[in-house]
């Protein structure tokens, strides 16, 4: 008996030791991306640092709630998680210190942080239509999608989903409350269906012929290009792809982020890891974790689906629009009767 107490002593000391000596170098994640090649990514951090990465990962909401309650005692570092809306909701909750770095402040180009938090890869939202129902010549923009003459043709997820209340957001900062609230009650005449599902649910609608156009994000479209299931070959086979708003703002674009949190016990180590994000060889493995775009410039990314995307014009709209104008874009969303 007396044995078994000891060992568990033991046992219990070396845990200790393990996660809070004094000695040794740790980084507290939490982190709502879980991406295969995300193990290289930390991995490389603590090689070239010899800072541990204690990750936690969960969704968004539930990692949110947790630093709150969490409070002054809280050993998060980092909070990371896709889309501004999240990001911004992090803000709103008044979570992230204010860091000063010169690297990130070269790094990221201006229009992809905030004071609090950056950006370290894009995705577009995209228009997809179905190549024998619909013509591209008449879904070149996001206001395209919501004229009358594709009544009853439309697909697209809920208005409460932060990815289109960032596209919302972003419209709302370009043309006005007035005309974002025509858009969206024109979206939603032209409903097919009442929104159900995800972005690729959508695009297999769309493909389908259920509906003729959607609008998604692009990630979901190469998750599509680059597999090797007969029926997602045939998705792709029937649908095409259009990048909107390439002769006015460039197309809408959304960022997986983060930043350092305020009550973080290991701030330097926090700084650097996201300075280690923006760094040419971190970028690539960040990016392409989830098919998306690098946001430090030039760097350059192997991945055959982005590729055949090609190359587009992109809205140069700073995150932080996207983030505050949510609330607003809701209201509007609610009055369209967009659900
Ligand atoms: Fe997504």
């Amino acid at each position: 008996m007396k044995s078994l107490k000891m060992g568990a002593a033991i046992a219990l000391s070396l845990a200790m030791a393990g996660t809070v000596g004094a000695q040794e170098k740790v980084l507290n994640l939490y982190s709502a991306r879980h991406y295969q090649t995300d193990e290289a990514l930390y991995a490389n951090f603590t090689k070239q640092t010899g800072i541990k990465i204690n990750r936690i990962e969960a969704g968004e909401n539930e990692l949110l709630e947790r630093i709150k309650n969490e409070g002054a005692n809280s050993p998060a570092d980092v909070f990371l998680t896709v889309d501004a809306a999240r990001l911004a909701k992090a803000d709103d909750l008044n979570l992230f210190a204010t860091i000063n770095s010169k690297v990130l402040d070269s790094r990221i180009p201006a229009h992809m942080k905030t004071k609090d938090w950056y950006a370290f890869s894009t995705r577009a939202r995209v228009i997809v239509y179905n190549k024998s129902t619909v013509a591209p010549a008449d879904i070149q923009t996001y206001e395209d999608v919501a004229n009358a003459k594709l009544k009853g043709k439309v697909c697209v997820r809920s208005g409460s989903h932060p990815y289109n209340l960032s596209l919302g957001a972003a419209l709302l900062e370009h043309v006005g409350e007035k005309k974002t609230e025509d858009w969206a009650k024109g979206l939603v005449a032209n409903f097919a269906r009442d929104p159900k599902g995800g972005d690729t649910d959508q695009i297999r609608a769309v493909a389908a012929g259920e509906c003729g156009v959607t609008i998604a994000n692009s990630y979901y479209l190469a998750r599509l290009m680059r597999s090797e299931k007969p029926e997602d070959k045939k998705v792709m086979e029937s649908v095409g792809v259009v990048w909107p708003n390439q002769k006015t703002t460039g197309a809408h674009v959304n960022i997986s982020g983060g930043g350092v949190l305020k009550n973080a016990p290991n701030k330097e180590a926090a700084v650097k890891f996201l300075e280690y994000l923006a760094s040419d060889q971190a970028q690539v493995y960040f990016a392409d974790g989830n098919n998306e775009w690098p946001v430090v410039l030039n760097v350059k990314i192997n991945n055959p689906a982005l590729e055949a995307l090609g190359k587009f014009k992109a809205d140069t709209l700073n995150v932080g629009a996207l983030a505050k104008n949510q609330a607003a874009v809701q209201k509007i969303y609610d009055r369209a009767g967009w659900k």
